[in-house]
């Protein structure tokens, strides 16, 4: 059977990690992104020239208007969706709470949980059983920070993953009786851009390393396994499920 997924955020970093690795494993594409087109295409070339169905598409996962729109080309062009990794997220720069505004927070929870709210809901409506659609899988990125808490640093974002976990429970549990199971993925610090916004530069980043039990960052590739494990058929008991890949963090 022809498996179509959608990747959130997939012009690099993780969610190029798991594109690439969905490619392999002969899912055809939709590589959704938000600015950088360049980087996009740059990967659809890459995975069109080993023989993979891909599609580009730009949209802003907090905008209700540009998820419907992103959805209703993936049907139009790619066919039946069979799986969503709701991976697009951003992370804020390091501060104490009594120094944030709302906005910071706004922009945090509208990307990182009303973000997967919208491409979830879209998901379902296509895949759920009982609205003749064929079943499939939905996979959170979440954080190991949703159960660190990050104080000092960001306890905003950890809190916008923490509400993913719940996302992650409860969809898991409403859904999978129309055939989609949903599941997660606890990230721990893996090497991509996303610390560029965060203030953490490399020096910060390898002392990090050092507290990590195995000793070293995770790569996005080491993420892209776990999540390609709970799209598949092999994961098919775990439903509401959040996986840690961090290094025993
Ligand atoms: P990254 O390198 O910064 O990449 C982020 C991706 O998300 C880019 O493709 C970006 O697209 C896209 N994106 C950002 N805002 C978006 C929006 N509003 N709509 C659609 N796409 C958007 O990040 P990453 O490190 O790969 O992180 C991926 C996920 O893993 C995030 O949810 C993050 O919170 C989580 N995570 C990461 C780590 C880590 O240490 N790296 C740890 C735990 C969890 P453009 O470039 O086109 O804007």
């Amino acid at each position: 059977m022809h498996r179509i997924a959608l990747i959130t955020g997939a012009s690099r970093g993780i969610g190029a990690a798991i594109a690439r690795r969905a490619a392999s494993a002969g899912y055809g594409l939709a590589l959704n992104y938000a600015r950088d087109a360049a980087a996009a295409e740059s990967l659809a070339a890459e995975l069109r020239a080993g023989g993979s169905r891909v599609v580009t598409l730009q949209a802003d996962v907090a905008d209700e208007g540009q998820v419907l729109h992103m959805f209703e080309r993936i049907d139009a062009e790619l066919g039946p969706l069979s799986a969503l990794v709701n991976n697009a997220g951003i992370v804020v720069p390091g501060a104490r709470l009594v120094d944030m505004d709302l906005a910071r927070w706004q922009r945090l929870f509208e990307v990182n949980v009303f973000g997967a709210l919208l491409c979830s809901r879209e998901a379902a409506r296509r895949m759920s059983t009982a609205r003749g659609g064929r079943g499939g899988a939905i996979v959170n990125i979440s954080s190991r920070a949703a159960q660190l808490g990050s104080p000092g640093l960001y306890v905003d974002y950890a809190a916008s993953k923490g509400a993913l976990d719940s996302l992650t429970v409860g969809l898991g549990r409403e859904l999978i009786e129309e055939g989609i199971r949903v599941n997660g993925v606890r990230p721990g610090i893996i090497e991509t851009e996303i610390h560029q916004t965060s203030g953490f530069d490399d020096a910060k980043l390898q002392a990090a390393a050092a507290q990590i039990p195995i000793r070293r960052l995770g790569r996005a590739e080491e993420v892209a396994e776990a999540v390609l494990w709970l799209m598949s058929d092999a994961a098919s008991y775990t439903v509401g499920a959040t996986l840690d890949v961090a290094g025993g963090r």
